[in-house]
């Protein structure tokens, strides 16, 4: 936590609104969307809300496919599956481990030409990284194609200075336990679309009519962020700021302190935005490197050090077994050759030091 959670918590107390509903809620939504530069934002339960309901807002339904990125983490997936719909995967770039451009100007080309365009584009920016958007907005408007941007794991990065999330028709974040900022679980959409927003608001409050009795003529959710947990999120986003900086210090002391080994990249920054650095990634090539990454991370673990493999490709996963992809080969790399080390902003510069010692100790046998 960053320091004034508390006191917007007990405002919430004092006020005694402990619902889905009250004063902390509107002022996050509010403060979050100046934050972001969104002219409005609505707050949920969960990131995968989120971005179940913006699908939904976009049409989306049984039989429509939506094209989404392949390396990314399963609820992106899972909310176009939500709606009966199906996912194609796009495969990234090793420019920006992000959606491959010149890849997805292709299959939009190829699947115009045969009248089957997608219903929606679900554009990811992975591990704080800004997806290319440009190109891809320029792609969505000439193929009429609705944009959702995934920023859950990219709050705070820019792209051509201002924040992902904000470009297509929706933007999603999550305040996850995982994120750069928590409310221990929650969710965002932001748009400039006020009829998007009014709409996802309805849907996610069980979708009551407007009468004095309880008459439902759509089908509802319970997807609500509670007042309690936005009075934290007002407290994080106050350090949000903060938070990047250091995640970009951690992943510059790596650099630093990794940089030289062989065989060993770090995920690489484009020129056109920021990347937050939420995570630091790294690639591992065992041919060059001489240990691979499943051994690198078995190393760390010995000195209780924790690491993880990079996110596994949604056209890998069983659930995705019958779902088409576009490419495919980077991601697996990607996935095969991909570590995240430690990067939590609570860690301090002597527990870099050890992580990097140890990291150091793999590549000398
Ligand atoms: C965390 C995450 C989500 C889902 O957010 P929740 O709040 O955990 O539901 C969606 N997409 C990506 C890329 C994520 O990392």
């Amino acid at each position: 936590m960053g320091g004034r959670e508390l006191e917007f918590v007990r405002e919430a107390f004092d006020s005694n609104y402990i619902a889905p509903l009250g004063p902390q809620v509107d002022a996050f939504e509010e403060e979050f969307a100046r934050k972001v530069g969104a002219k409005y934002a609505t707050a949920l339960s969960s990131g995968t809300a989120a971005l179940h309901l913006v699908l939904r807002y976009a049409g989306v339904a049984g039989g429509d496919e939506v094209i989404c990125s392949t390396f990314t983490f399963v609820a992106s997936a899972n909310a176009i599956k939500y709606q009966h719909a199906q996912p194609v995967f796009i495969d990234s770039s090793f420019d920006s481990w992000d959606m491959d451009v010149e890849l997805l100007q292709k299959e939009l080309h190829r699947r115009a030409e045969n009248g089957r365009l997608p219903k929606a584009l679900m554009l990811v920016h992975l591990y704080g990284q800004p997806a290319d958007l440009d190109p891809i907005m320029e792609l969505c408007e000439k193929y009429d194609i609705f944009l959702i941007e995934d920023a859950a794991e990219a709050l705070g990065a820019e792209y051509k200075g201002r924040m992902p999330g904000t470009f297509g028709r929706a933007g999603i974040f999550s305040f996850n336990g995982n994120k750069i900022i928590t409310t221990s679980g929650g969710g965002m959409v932001v748009s400039d679309d006020i009829n998007l927003i009014k709409k996802v608001n309805f849907w996610a409050t069980q979708a009551r009519d407007p009468e004095v009795y309880y008459q439902h003529s759509e089908l509802g959710y319970n997807y609500r962020l509670s007042n309690i947990l936005a009075a934290i999120g007002r407290g994080q986003l106050r350090v949000l700021d903060e938070r990047v900086a250091r995640k970009r210090e951690i992943f510059a002391r790596y650099l630093k302190g990794l940089g030289d080994l062989p065989g060993l990249e770090f995920m690489p920054e484009p020129g056109y935005g920021r990347a937050t650095r939420w995570l630091t990634c790294v690639i591992i090539d065992p041919e060059i490197a001489g240990v691979d990454r499943n051994k690198v991370m078995q190393e760390l673990e010995k000195h209780n050090i924790e690491s993880r493999p990079t996110w596994k490709p949604m056209h890998l996963q069983p659930l995705y077994r019958e779902s088409p992809v576009v490419g495919g080969k980077v991601a697996e790399e990607l996935f095969a050759k991909g570590l995240c080390l430690p990067s939590g902003t609570g860690m301090s510069d002597d527990d870099l030091e050890r992580v990097i010692k140890a990291v150091r100790e793999c590549f000398k046998a």
